[in-house]
């Protein structure tokens, strides 16, 4: 398992050439023969469409988007099956964000990735994910696969969510779900459904039970006690 961190302007050491940086881990897991590093330095760095030029490069000579593909080039230096992005595109333009996420796409098909992608862009969510869970206050509140859950959210906060996601056309009406209300501190977390404070739809059980984590349908777990009788708004 590797990682690849949110900021790729304070997760790659300034001391540090790209050799070093991509190399580390190898040397750590047993590459010792400093020629073989060089080799498969290169490949990586090809592989995130870097020139193996770069490799004595310092970070501070590369843009955002360079340095976050050198941050994934690192994460998959020793092969791992599942790699962990913590809001890989966040701190990056637009523009970028599109191409990164494109690169890792096409690394997850060429190498057989899986991913755990953490993100509060749903629309980069929708973009890369199979499947999405959504927490909130630090608990998973639903779990479903991409196109079920942006089709038929069946916990409110999710679709309230939903309905918060910006569409290029100015002609359809969008955040119809309006949350009132702060996020409550995980440290001091209301009774029953974290939610309820906030839900439109809670009723008394909501206040005092918390509800389970239950599977609603084949592959679509919610914690909602209303969830079999909603019918909440989502986006196609
Ligand atoms: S359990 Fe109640 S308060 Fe929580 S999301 Fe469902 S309806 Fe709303």
């Amino acid at each position: 398992m590797q990682m690849i961190f949110q900021d790729p302007y304070v997760s790659l050491n300034p001391r540090m050439t790209l050799f070093d940086i991509v190399g580390e881990p190898l040397l750590v897991n047993g590459m010792t023969n400093r020629k073989e590093r060089v080799e498969r330095v290169a490949e990586l760095l090809r592989l995130v469409g870097l020139r193996p030029e770069y490799m004595q490069r310092y970070p501070h000579a590369f843009s955002g988007g360079q340095r976050q593909r050198i941050g994934i080039a690192r994460a998959l230096s020793v092969n791992p099956r599942l790699v962990v992005a913590d809001e890989p595109v966040s701190a990056l333009d637009v523009s970028v964000q599109a191409q990164i996420l494109n690169l890792m796409l096409d690394l997850q098909k060429r190498l057989n990735l899986t991913y755990l992608f953490v993100a509060h862009n749903l629309s980069v969510v929708r973009h890369i994910c199979d499947r999405v869970a959504v927490m909130y206050v630090g608990k998973l509140v639903e779990m479903a696969d991409t196109l079920e859950l942006y089709a038929a959210p069946k916990h409110p906060y999710t679709a309230a969510l939903m309905s918060a996601v910006p569409v290029a056309d100015p002609r359809i009406k969008t955040g119809s779900v309006e949350l009132k209300g702060e996020v409550p501190s995980p440290a001091n977390p209301p009774s029953g459904c974290y939610f309820h404070p906030r839900c439109e739809f809670a009723i008394d059980a909501c206040r005092i039970d918390a509800p389970a984590f239950r599977e609603i349908s084949p592959n679509h777990f919610v914690a909602c006690h209303r969830a079999d009788e909603l019918k909440l708004p989502g986006i196609a």
